[in-house]
């Protein structure tokens, strides 16, 4: 870690994964002995580059690019883009980092990356974001392709700023490949379910540990934080379980209703238009509070999915749910419960699923978009939904297998990245020295 300063988070992500492995260093000596660990925790590449684009008063702006290509053992890099003004490489490589294990436990022959930009996409005319991703594109072309790395969305990166990428990617190479991006539009190469698929995917690994209690989502009170691509696709399919979805928040504050959030207004507000939560509070009246600022782990919830960003959840935050009688976290988000969070959450009983095994059918569902787009095939809504909820409970169930065997029953975290990491090692000792 001192070949990194100062990447806090790619720490953070690194020694929650090194914290699982002793049993597994014990059983397999064959990876120290191929310095599988350290070969692992050093990206194969990383590219850094400059983003010049012309805002709409004609001045030029800047902003620095990033792709981390960390591992392809198991196949092309695969990971999202995200575009924050919080962006740095610390945050890109603890993205890629647990992209590695997330892919491998999916199961599907995908690498880990990640990438991205500081551009802050808010209050930016749809002119300005175009010229911004074509400018981005311009330089990431040359690096990525279908059997290299393949990118998809993040926060602040949906289907209009993959559009424009994936326009300026086949205008400069002068090739329609489907495959060198995910999370494309329905009538230009992409899957169906795609967009729910992180969000949804969430709430069917958090369904399987419910279902291993004895329990359901039915009746139950849920908190989201969040309020982007995947929190509303988390509260929609909970809702569609029978749950009410009481709060969910953006950066701003949070909004309660402890009736239930309206989604199809929570939709309509956040994806058509693009506004903030306090438009939601206005419009639904009645019963929903916009509250500003303040933490939304305060409402009494019985299941908890953050699902907004890394270390939103801390260990006051913990400390505040199991007080209020929280029996289920499961992760949305990237590592949006710190260390200290996660400890008072399993300590002290609640079921804890990290966000490399239950925030994975997003990629998942990115591996059946590559799929189709390999085979000029487009599958049902139906289909494509049922071949996520089977990778979620196999990805549920390969978690506690994992935990069982190496002495940690019942931890997702120990399971999943015993799991993840052992796919990984194993394809990296086949390779040799590479
Ligand atoms: P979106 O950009 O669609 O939404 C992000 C949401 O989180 C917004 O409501 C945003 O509020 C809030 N948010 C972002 N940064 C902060 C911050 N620093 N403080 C408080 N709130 C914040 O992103 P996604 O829904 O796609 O991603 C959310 C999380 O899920 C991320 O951790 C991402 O890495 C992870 N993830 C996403 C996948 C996907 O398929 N999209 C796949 C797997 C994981 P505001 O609008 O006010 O900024």
């Amino acid at each position: 870690l001192s070949r990194n300063p100062g990447e806090t988070e790619f720490h953070q992500a690194a020694s929650e994964l090194l914290d699982s492995l002793d049993p597994v260093v014990r059983l397999h000596p064959e990876y120290a002995d191929a310095a599988i660990i350290r070969r692992v925790c050093e990206p194969e590449r990383q590219i850094i580059f400059r983003v010049p684009w012309v805002d709409d008063a004609g001045r030029v702006q800047l902003n620095r690019g990033f792709r981390v290509e960390f591992n392809s053992a198991l196949g092309p890099f695969k990971g999202g883009l995200r575009f924050h003004p919080s962006v740095y490489l610390g945050i890109v490589k603890f993205l890629g980092f647990e992209q590695i294990f997330k892919n491998a436990l999916t199961g599907m022959p995908i690498g880990g990356g990640k990438g991205g930009s500081d551009f802050d996409p808010k209050g930016r005319s749809d002119g300005e974001i175009m010229r911004f991703c074509q400018s981005f594109m311009t330089e990431l072309y040359r690096h990525i392709g279908e059997y290299t790395d393949v990118p998809a969305g993040d926060i602040g990166v949906g289907g209009r700023e993959i559009g424009y990428m994936f326009g300026q990617y086949k205008r400069i190479t002068n090739r329609y490949e489907s495959g060198v991006l995910t999370g494309k539009g329905i009538s230009w190469g992409g899957s169906l379910v795609r967009t729910e698929a992180t969000g949804y995917g969430t709430v069917f690994f958090a369904n399987e540990i419910l279902r291993t209690r004895g329990s359901s989502f039915d009746g139950k009170r849920v908190v989201v934080s969040g309020s982007g691509n995947v929190a509303i696709h988390a509260a929609e399919k909970a809702a569609a379980f029978g749950a009410t979805v009481i709060a969910c928040s953006d950066s701003g504050g949070y909004v309660v209703e402890e009736t239930g959030l309206d989604i199809e207004l929570l939709k309509d507000v956040k994806e058509t238009r693009r506004e903030r939560l306090t438009s939601y509070a206005e419009e639904r009246g009645g019963s929903a509070r916009h509250i500003a600022g303040g933490s939304i782990w305060d409402v009494p919830c019985d299941i908890a999915l953050p699902c907004a960003t890394q270390n939103e959840l801390d260990e006051k935050a913990a400390v505040t749910l199991v007080g209020n009688g929280c029996t289920v976290v499961a992760e949305g988000a990237n590592m949006p419960c710190t260390p200290d969070a996660v400890r008072v959450l399993t300590d002290a009983g609640v079921a804890f699923a990290p966000g490399k095994a239950a925030n994975a059918g997003g990629v998942a569902t990115s591996a059946l978009e590559m799929q189709q787009n390999a085979s000029r095939d487009s599958w049902s809504f139906e289909h494509t939904e049922a071949r996520l909820a089977e990778i979620m409970t196999a990805i549920h169930d390969r978690c506690l297998e994992t935990a069982d065997a190496y002495g940690s029953p019942g931890s997702y975290v120990d399971g999943a990245n015993i799991a993840g990491f052992i796919r990984v090692a194993d394809a990296m000792l086949a390779l040799g020295v590479i």
